[in-house]
């Protein structure tokens, strides 16, 4: 009876405290299964960030109660933001659910398993649900230590049975003193915390010994990281300063960070992409909108000038810089003539990667009682819009790399098992030809071919490790990257 099976909603932040949960049950003794079916505990760690993504995880749990009255056993843990949003509330519509903790409490749910499991096991009958979502002093640094080896099955000698994972998220802060207007996760994820950064450079320290060679720096607002705790030592921010420490590890050979806030662009964090070489050239910059008086009703704190002006400072440092961001279409009282602004500034940017949101009412937010909501067709048209641009330039910017040579980080096979994946500095997705013996390697790939997201090629190594030795183990290998596709929080 530990099967647990954990889903996960929403952005990476949630994948890391999923991670940081199974690890926790599993040094418990539970059994982290990956076939929802044959689970006998199951967690759903939940988004709030958009209405769509609550609905998704209550239809999910209200499935679930439904089915699991045959097994009285079975446990449904509800876990992280919509359990902080809603809390005892959701027990209205899910009155089954037997555990609902919130984002600082992450670190109780072995506790409440085992307490539900001891007292089944004694036949006592399980009364009120736990409900754990109070705000606890220092929860920021119970997320960390997640990473376990992760099995490749088929690889051959030097890379069969367990293979370390090549890239890590490590959470550097939670929490958000942001105030947007449109968004939750300061209710969610509480005020703006940050782990030491002595904590942080150890953590990484550990996974560059297990073989990691990718970090990403993982937070609400990044670029906040330590700004009450640490000063600025010659002009150099705390992040900064961090991004520094990390770059001094051996073994690490790549740093990125998600997700940063424009206002934390200043002249030391766009200098530190000139003289960092692990720090690679691809930046997700939030723009939310190109009309200042939107980004002043969302309590965003630049204008479409600076925002720019940082856009073009990352590309006069790197020229070859990648860049990605958020938008949202549709917030209240935007006009057609302030998308336009945002369509243009789209335009201008010239974004590789982007995540389009289209505004969703997020109640006990500022803009949830703003009048003049945008009907639901005129932002799926706006969606439209930008997402079509979008389109062209990733399929420009991948038609530029044919014929050029790429250093991929080789991650792991790919999801059909047959070739493999691994990304470029500027975190194009790539699938080639390889030999188990490589992931982890930096490798020169060149590109053959192209779609709107993926890029296709031949490893240039002269001889060696080529992918012919390898092709048996190839087939049967399973995959075992961990994404990191996305850049959004
Ligand atoms: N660090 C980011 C920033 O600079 O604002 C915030 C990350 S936020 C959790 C992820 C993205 O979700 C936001 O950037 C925003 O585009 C989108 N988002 C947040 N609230 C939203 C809402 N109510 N409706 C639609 N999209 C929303």
């Amino acid at each position: 009876m530990n099967r647990v099976y954990i889903k996960t909603y929403g952005c990476q932040m949630n994948e890391r405290d999923s991670e940081a949960v199974a690890a926790m049950l599993r040094a418990r003794g539970y059994r982290i299964v990956g076939d929802e079916n044959d689970c006998d505990i199951m967690l759903l760690n939940t988004c709030s960030v958009r209405d769509a993504a609550e609905q998704k995880a209550i239809g999910k749990a209200a499935h679930i109660t439904h089915q699991r009255k045959k097994n009285p056993d079975f446990v449904l843990g509800i876990l992280g933001c919509m359990a902080q949003n809603r809390g005892a509330a959701l027990l209205d519509q899910l009155p089954d659910v037997d555990l609902i903790v919130g984002t600082q409490k992450f670190h109780q749910v072995p506790d409440y398993l085992d307490n539900l499991r001891a007292a089944r096991d004694a036949g006592v009958p399980i009364g009120e649900t736990i409900i754990d979502i109070a705000e606890e002093a220092g929860s920021q640094n119970t997320i960390k230590d997640h990473l376990e080896p992760q099995a490749v099955e088929g690889g051959d000698g030097a890379a069969g049975g367990l293979v370390p994972q090549v890239n890590a998220f490590v959470s550097i802060q939670q929490g958000c003193n942001m105030d947007c207007a449109f968004c939750i996760v300061p209710k969610t994820r509480g005020d703006e915390r940050s782990r030491p950064m002595d904590d942080i450079v150890a953590e990484c320290r550990s996974l560059a010994a297990r073989g990691v060679k990718e970090i990403t720096l993982l937070g609400q607002i990044v670029t906040s990281y330590g700004r009450r705790d640490y000063t600025h030592t010659n002009g150099i921010s705390p992040f900064v300063q961090l991004i520094e420490r990390v770059h001094e590890i051996d073994g690490i050979e790549r740093i990125r960070f998600t997700s940063p806030h424009p206002r934390g662009f200043k002249e030391d964090l766009a200098a530190a992409y000139g003289r960092l070489p692990k720090l690679c050239e691809y930046v997700h910059l939030p723009m939310q909108s190109g009309s200042n008086r939107i980004l002043k009703a969302m309590n965003r704190p630049y204008s479409r000038e600076r925002y720019q002006e940082i856009v073009d400072s990352l590309r006069a440092v790197r020229p070859d810089m990648y860049f990605s961001t958020d938008i949202i279409v549709g917030f209240p009282g935007e006009t057609d003539e302030e998308f336009e602004q945002t369509r243009q500034l789209f335009e201008a940017c010239n974004y590789d990667m982007a995540y389009i949101f289209k505004y969703s009412i997020r109640s006990g937010t500022p803009a949830a009682d703003m009048g003049d909501q945008i009907p639901d067709e005129v932002k799926e048209h706006r969606n439209q819009v930008l997402l079509n641009i979008l389109r062209q330039n990733s399929e420009r910017r991948n038609a530029a790399l044919l014929g050029t040579v790429e250093e991929v980080l080789v991650e792991g096979p790919d999801k059909t098992g047959q070739r493999f994946t691994g990304r470029t500095r500027g975190n194009r997705v790539c699938i080639f030809d390889a030999n188990p013996r490589l992931i982890g390697q930096l490798v020169p790939l060149k590109i053959e071919r192209s779609s709107v997201s993926t890029l296709y090629g031949e490893l240039q190594l002269a001889g060696v490790d080529g992918p012919e030795s390898s092709a048996q183990s190839q087939t049967s290998a399973q995959s075992s990257v961990s994404s990191l596709s996305g850049a959004q929080l």
